[in-house]
């Protein structure tokens, strides 16, 4: 099933189920047992919002050899996760701003992971259990503001810095499918889940061990190699086999 939040004119934002162009409303949050509504409405692509508002952003960095290796680093041991801010959220349609702060602002195209019940030090099997489904995510992110602040808050945690969709897959297996960025056409980044060094219910586990992870957050599960800058007036793609692609622009300046 396709879950996508829709804003109709005329009309409140809420979750949908997408079947083609129709659409059934949920009473509620999915992710808290909402039930489908039986009234069927069309739907066009521009109605498409951002499809979660989760209370946390957990990522992870380094999850690929090739891109670790690409930014000079080992493999890591043990998986290396950071916060980015909710705030940083746009949906389907939006436009990553650039700001004047740095000078050179680059795209990660990830594979994001919805949680659907909250789980704490939960074990690989729990925490698989308590997916959700699965959206595409760009951790954009400040490549010179990461090196220079030593910590990654600001980096990756600009507004805009989030785009997440199109929608959530809910019936995926996610263990070896491509993901992909592509940058006005032409590919930028293109690797498979499979070569992830720690897997989705690994990762989900080891972060749960930290931090309670509730319905509806989103962990976000690494970067295939290729990462590199975005340009004023780029279009930006992340594209994941099963779930579709995620469209964003790119915008920037002097005031921005
Ligand atoms: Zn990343």
């Amino acid at each position: 099933m396709r879950v996508a939040v829709l804003e109709q004119p005329g009309a409140d934002r809420g979750f949908f189920a997408l079947d083609g162009d129709r659409a059934r409303r949920f009473d509620g949050s999915p992710f808290e047992g909402a039930r489908l509504g039986s009234i069927e409405a069309a739907w066009s692509p521009a109605d498409l919002r951002a499809p979660v508002r989760p209370s946390k952003i957990v990522c992870v960095g380094r999850n690929y050899a090739a891109h670790a290796k690409e930014l000079g680093h080992e493999i890591p041991k043990e998986p290396l996760l950071f916060l980015k801010a909710p705030s940083a959220i746009i949906g389907p349609g939006g436009a990553v701003v650039l700001p004047k702060e740095s000078e050179r602002v680059e795209h990660e195209a990830e594979l994001g992971v919805v949680i659907g019940r909250r789980i704490r030090r939960a074990s690989p099997e729990d925490a698989k259990r308590a997916i959700y489904g699965y959206t595409c995510v760009c951790d954009v992110t400040a490549r010179d503001l990461q090196k220079k602040d030593g910590q990654w808050s600001r980096a990756k945690g600009f507004d805009t810095f989030c785009p997440v969709g199109p929608w959530i897959e809910t019936e995926l297996d996610p263990t070896d499918i491509e993901v992909r960025c592509l940058v006005d056409g032409e590919v930028r980044q293109r690797g498979r889940t499979s070569q992830m060094i720690f897997d989705i219910p690994t990762l989900l586990a080891y972060a749960s061990a930290a931090m309670t992870l509730e319905p509806g957050d989103l962990v976000v599960t690494g970067t295939p190699e290729g990462v590199g800058p975005l340009a004023p007036g780029n279009k930006l793609i992340v594209s994941i086999d099963g779930i579709g692609d995620l469209s964003v622009g790119v915008v920037g300046g002097a005031d921005s």
